[in-house]
């Protein structure tokens, strides 16, 4: 597990963006072009915890992030 400071600076083409829910358990991941899109190239750890809602149960701000 890997902690970054943003997306932009710690995400080449090949990483992956991790999430895990604490309420759940359930994984996702996004590709770096994916997490640039949808979250931008400056989004840190904190504000794509925030973001986050989990597809499996639904929380909110409950994901870990890591790439
Ligand atoms: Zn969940």
């Amino acid at each position: 597990m890997t902690m970054f400071q943003n997306l932009h600076r710690s995400m080449s083409g090949s990483h992956t963006l991790k999430f895990q829910c604490e309420a759940c358990g359930h994984r996702a991941a996004l590709t770096a072009a994916e997490a640039r899109a949808s979250c931008g190239p400056d989004a840190t750890p904190m504000d794509i915890r925030r973001r986050a809602r989990c597809k499996a149960c639904g929380a909110e701000a409950r994901a870990r992030v890591w790439i």
